[in-house]
């Protein structure tokens, strides 16, 4: 229970990574936060993490908008006490060729990841200062915080900027007990993901066996997927970490793909 009296708020927490990481802080003490646009399977998992004796509540959040994203945390921390864990996960992808992005998709794209992020730290860090608290952000970043790929422009632009909003955090955030860190998973088999196999097959003209195989899990060490519990067990062990002496950085998860 290394996470016991901790309140932490996932953004994204409706599926995939974010919903493993939920459930996996609320098995370690915290009461969690289900913060997503998608209400009905953010009710969904908190009423099943209470369900199996976990602390939940679900707050429907668009984490580009500044109003969602402060009515949510006020209400995190109206109804249970504090926020001392924040995971910026909430993230879509669109694939294709530079030259096809329109410019409202690279902006959206920009938005969910980059104005999501900083909305949701700015949101946060308010109260983790007043509290005297401190707290954990972690973001999730990507194997595409440190490498390119085709037909992934915004993403990439995007999961490396949170790089550099992190490195900002942990220096700003260290004197007040904040740290700030970016979790870097290869690929992981979600919804996020499966969408993805069909669209980069056409695109890329392959077959989908040929995308998992040559193209998502080609650099990897053992031609395996993470998993969505390998990458909560990694954010959990960030949000436990209480000394700054793990702060600005990124942790990569990702059977190797990525070596850094
Ligand atoms: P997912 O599609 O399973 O879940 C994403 C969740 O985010 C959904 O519940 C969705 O409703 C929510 N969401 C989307 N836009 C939102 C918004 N504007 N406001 C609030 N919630 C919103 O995807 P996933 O694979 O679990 O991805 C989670 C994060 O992990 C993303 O940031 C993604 O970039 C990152 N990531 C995923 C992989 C992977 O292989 N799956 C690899 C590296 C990084």
């Amino acid at each position: 229970m290394a996470l016991k009296d901790k309140v932490a708020l996932v953004t994204g927490a409706a599926s995939g990574i974010g919903e493993q990481t939920a459930r996996k802080l609320a098995e370690q003490g915290a009461a969690v936060v289900i913060a997503d646009l998608n209400m009905q399977n953010a009710q969904a998992v908190a009423s099943d993490i209470v369900a199996k004796g976990g602390k939940a509540i679900a707050v429907s959040m668009d984490v580009t908008s500044e109003n969602d994203v402060n009515a949510g945390i006020e209400e995190t921390v109206a109804k249970l006490g504090a926020i001392d864990v924040l995971v910026s996960n909430a993230g879509i992808q669109i694939v294709k060729p530079v030259e096809e992005f329109s410019l409202d998709e690279w902006k959206r794209m920009l938005a969910i990841h980059l104005d999501g992020a900083f909305l949701t730290t700015k949101a946060a860090l308010k109260h983790m200062y007043q509290s005297g608290r401190g707290g954990s952000i972690i973001y999730m970043g990507s194997v595409h915080s440190h490498e390119g790929s085709k037909l992934k422009a915004p993403y990439v632009t995007a999961k490396h900027g949170l790089l550099g909003l992190a490195k900002v955090v942990a220096k700003e955030g260290a004197a007040h007990k904040v740290r700030a860190n970016v979790v870097c998973p290869g690929f992981v088999r979600t919804p996020l993901v499966e969408k993805q196999i069909p669209e980069q097959a056409k695109a890329l003209g392959m077959s989908e066996a040929d995308v998992v195989k040559n193209v998502m899990l080609k650099d990897t060490v053992d031609g395996e997927f993470t998993t969505v519990d390998d990458i909560a067990n990694v954010v959990a062990f960030l949000a436990g970490f209480e000394t700054n002496a793990l702060t600005g950085q990124s942790i990569v998860a990702s059977h190797g793909w990525f070596m850094q």
